[in-house]
C-alpha cells in the first residue's frame, strides 16, 4: 500500500511501521494499524476523526471502558503519592488492601497473593509455586498436566501449556518442557456432562500422578486457545480428580475473572476452589499492567516450609503502586455496581443479535456466554477483509482465524451491542462471497 507522508496521519502509521512490532505480527506488520487519539466511555476515536465502538475492551481488560472518572482519579491521587517503590523490603497501602480485597472475593481458601507485571508472568509464578510446594514436601514432581485448545500466555513456562498446536510448539520444542495434554474439555456449556468426558484426563492423571505438580486449565471458557466454554461440571470432576490423586489445581482465570462469564469467577460455575488461581486482565479496568497468583495456606506453607524457604520469583515492578490503586479502584467500582444485571444483558442482546449467523452456510457454530460472543466461521476471510467490514460497521473487534469475538465493556449499550452483533453477523455473511 502506497503511504502518502505529508499526510500526518499516514506519517504516523508508516513511522510505526519502521520501528515497532505489533502483537503476533510481522516487521513490518501485514496491513496497517489504525492510529487511535483517544478513548472514552466504549469509543475509540481515531486520529481521522472517525469513532468506532469498542467489542474488545482492550483483550478482555477495560471492563468500565476508558477514562473512567472513578479510575482517572485512582491513578492521579496515587501519583501525588508514588508511581513506585520497589517491594523488596518495603510495602505500601494500595498493595495491601489490593491483596485483601482479593482474597475476599476470591473462591475460598485462597489466602495469599503474589502481584506479578502480567498475566504470562502470573502463569509461570503459579508454575514455581506448585513446584516449589512438591519440593518443599520431599518430591521431585515438575510435570504440569493442561488440556488442548488451552492459552495462558506468551513467555516459555506459559507456553509450554498452551494448545501444542495454536501455540506453536513444533517451533519452540528443544527448548519447552513436555508436558501432558489431554482432550479439550468435553461437553459444551449447558449440555450434559458424564464420566466418559473426563476419563483420558483420568487416566494421564493416574499414570503419572507422581510426575504431575499440578493441573493447569482456564475454568469454563478457553479463550484465546479456541474461544469454547465448557460444561461446570468437567471442572467439578477435574477437583474432585486433583484430591482423589493428590495434585494441584491452576485455575488460569486471567482472562474470565472479575464477572466477563456472569459469574464473579469462573470457577464459580461449578463451585470449586482451586489451590492457585491467576487473575489478570481485567483486574487493572484495562489502565496498567497487573496480574496476580493467589494460593492457599496449605500451598504457601509447602513452598516456605523447606528449602531454601522463599518462593524464587520477584520482579522490578512487583506491587506497582499505580497499578495496585487504580486496580483497588476498578475491583471496588465493579463491586458496587450492578455488574451481574449488566453481563446478563449483554449475554441476552447477543444472543438475538447473532442468532441471524446460525443459518448461514459458512458458519460452523454461535455462542455466548455472560459478555462473550463468538461466530466460528467454515473459512476465515484474510483480517484485513474482515477489519475492513468491522470499521465500515464503526465497530473494532480484532477477529482471529476462523474465529470472530466479541467481549464488549461491562458498560455498552443495547444500542452498541446490537452494532457489534450486526457487524459481526455481517462478516460472517461475506466469508466464502469475498474471496
Ligand atoms: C491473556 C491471557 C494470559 C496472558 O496474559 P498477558 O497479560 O497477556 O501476559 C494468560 N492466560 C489467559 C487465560 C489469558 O487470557
Amino acid at each position: 500500500m502506497a503511504i502518502d507522508v505529508s499526510d500526518p496521519i499516514m506519517d504516523l502509521i508508516a513511522r510505526d511501521r519502521a520501528v515497532l512490532w505489533h502483537p503476533y505480527a510481522a516487521m513490518p506488520m501485514a496491513f496497517p494499524p489504525l492510529a487511535v487519539a483517544s478513548a472514552s466511555g466504549n469509543r475509540l476515536r481515531l486520529e481521522d476523526g472517525r469513532e468506532l465502538v469498542d467489542g474488545m475492551s482492550s483483550w478482555w481488560a477495560a471492563i468500565h471502558g476508558y477514562g473512567h472518572p472513578v479510575l482517572d482519579a485512582a491513578v492521579r491521587s496515587q501519583v501525588d503519592d508514588m508511581a513506585h517503590v520497589m517491594f523488596g523490603g518495603l510495602t505500601h497501602r494500595p498493595a495491601v488492601e489490593l491483596a485483601e480485597l482479593l482474597v475476599g472475593i476470591t473462591p475460598a481458601g485462597l489466602e495469599h497473593v503474589f502481584l506479578c507485571d502480567s498475566g504470562s508472568v502470573a502463569v509461570e509464578v503459579a508454575i514455581k509455586m506448585a513446584v516449589q510446594y512438591w519440593a518443599g514436601r520431599g518430591e521431585l514432581r515438575q510435570r504440569l498436566l493442561t488440556v488442548r485448545s488451552g492459552y495462558h500466555g506468551d513467555t516459555a513456562g506459559a507456553m509450554a501449556v498452551c494448545d501444542p498446536d495454536t501455540g506453536m510448539h513444533h517451533l519452540f520444542s528443544a527448548m519447552l518442557p513436555r508436558h501432558l495434554f489431554a482432550p479439550t474439555p468435553e461437553p459444551t456449556f449447558g449440555k450434559p456432562f458424564c464420566t466418559d468426558h473426563i476419563a483420558e484426563l483420568a487416566q494421564l492423571l493416574a499414570h503419572n500422578r507422581d510426575e504431575i505438580a499440578a493441573v493447569i486449565l482456564e475454568p469454563i471458557v478457553q479463550g484465546a486457545g479456541g474461544m469454547r466454554f465448557y460444561a461446570p461440571a468437567y471442572l467439578a470432576a477435574l477437583r474432585a480428580l486433583c484430591d482423589e490423586h493428590d495434585v494441584l489445581l491452576i485455575a488460569d482465570e486471567i482472562a474470565t475473572g472479575f464477572g466477563r462469564s456472569g459469574k464473579l469467577f469462573a470457577c464459580d460455575h461449578a463451585e470449586i476452589s482451586p489451590d492457585i488461581m491467576c487473575v489478570g486482565k481485567a483486574m487493572t479496568g484495562g489502565y496498567l499492567s497487573m496480574a496476580a497468583t493467589l494460593c492457599t495456606r496449605e500451598v504457601a506453607d509447602g513452598v516456605s516450609g523447606a528449602e531454601p524457604g522463599a518462593l524464587m520469583h520477584g520482579p522490578t515492578f512487583m506491587g506497582n503502586p499505580l497499578a495496585s490503586a487504580v486496580s483497588l479502584a476498578s475491583i471496588r467500582l465493579l463491586l458496587s455496581g450492578p455488574w451481574c444485571d449488566r453481563v446478563v444483558r449483554i449475554e441476552g442482546r447477543l444472543r438475538e443479535g447473532l442468532g441471524p449467523a446460525k443459518g448461514l452456510a459458512n458458519v460452523a457454530d454461535v455462542r455466548v456466554l455472560g459478555a462473550i460472543g463468538v461466530i466460528e466461521v467454515r473459512e476465515a476471510l484474510p483480517m484485513a477483509a474482515m477489519q475492513a467490514v468491522l470499521v465500515e460497521h464503526g465497530v473494532w473487534l480484532r477477529p482471529f482465524g476462523r474465529l470472530l469475538y466479541t467481549m464488549p465493556p461491562y458498560i455498552s449499550t443495547d444500542d452498541d451491542v446490537d452494532l457489534i452483533a450486526c457487524a459481526m453477523v455481517s462478516v460472517a455473511e461475506q466469508v466464502g462471497v469475498v474471496r
